[in-house]
């Protein structure tokens, strides 16, 4: 029997979302993002798991021996930042359909030259006029925001620096993403498909967030 989503390849899988026979590759390209996959779906939870490492181990790649160090830092000691500001660009891709990795690394161009600026002791935030890319701009700076100034006592606060580093991390896998061409919106795909879906959200979550546990 043939895959129902691409009519090409043998469907070897059941969807729970389809309740019909998929092939691997739909499966694999098209959950969360085009399929509506249950949280329980076991192919999604081995998928996402699988994913998770494969990234991460390609983003210590780098030939920069400076830029591998600086990496593995950032994701040794800062793993939670990171999860917290890739989940709102997940949320924001969720929102709005025609997010693209380019929107991505202009909004996080944007904060990080606000940041480097501060670093130098002068305020100015640097803008997007309008649009998606101004929106997860804003998005981006409240939750550095809130993890620079935590309300409660319950977590160290983030320091500019630190934040600036855990940016730069973020801006080059986005890069590397839009190095690869296999999409263009590879990275916001990537993350729409790990983070989990708020009607799961009584589930065990994937992802830790500071500040929102
Ligand atoms: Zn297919
Ligand atoms: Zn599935």
């Amino acid at each position: 029997m043939k895959c129902v989503l691409c009519n090409l390849r043998k469907g070897k899988r059941f969807c729970p979302a389809k309740r019909a026979l998929i092939c691997a590759q739909c499966c694999g390209e098209k959950r969360v993002v085009e399929i509506d996959c249950p949280e329980s779906c076991q192919y999604l939870v081995v998928g996402r798991a699988h994913e998770a490492e494969a990234e991460s181990a390609r983003h210590l790649l780098s030939s920069d021996p400076r830029k591998r160090e600086a990496r593995a830092r950032v994701l040794e000691r800062f793993e939670p930042v990171v999860a917290r500001l890739e989940y709102v660009v997940g949320q924001r891709r969720r929102a709005a359909r025609d997010l693209k990795d380019s929107d991505v690394a202009e909004a996080l161009d944007l904060l990080l030259a606000t940041y480097r600026t501060e670093d130098k002791g002068v305020l100015y935030e640097h803008t997007a006029g309008g649009g998606v890319v101004e929106a997860l701009r804003r998005e981006l700076r409240d939750a550095v925001e809130s993890m620079r100034h935590p309300k409660d006592g319950r977590f160290d606060s983030l320091r500019l620096a630190d934040a600036i580093a855990c940016l730069e991390f973020i801006r080059d896998l986005v890069a590397s993403h839009i190095e690869a061409r296999r999409s263009p919106s590879s990275y916001v795909d990537f993350l729409l498909r790990m983070v989990p879906r708020e009607s799961a959200a009584d589930r065990a979550p994937l992802i830790v967030v500071p500040g929102q546990s």
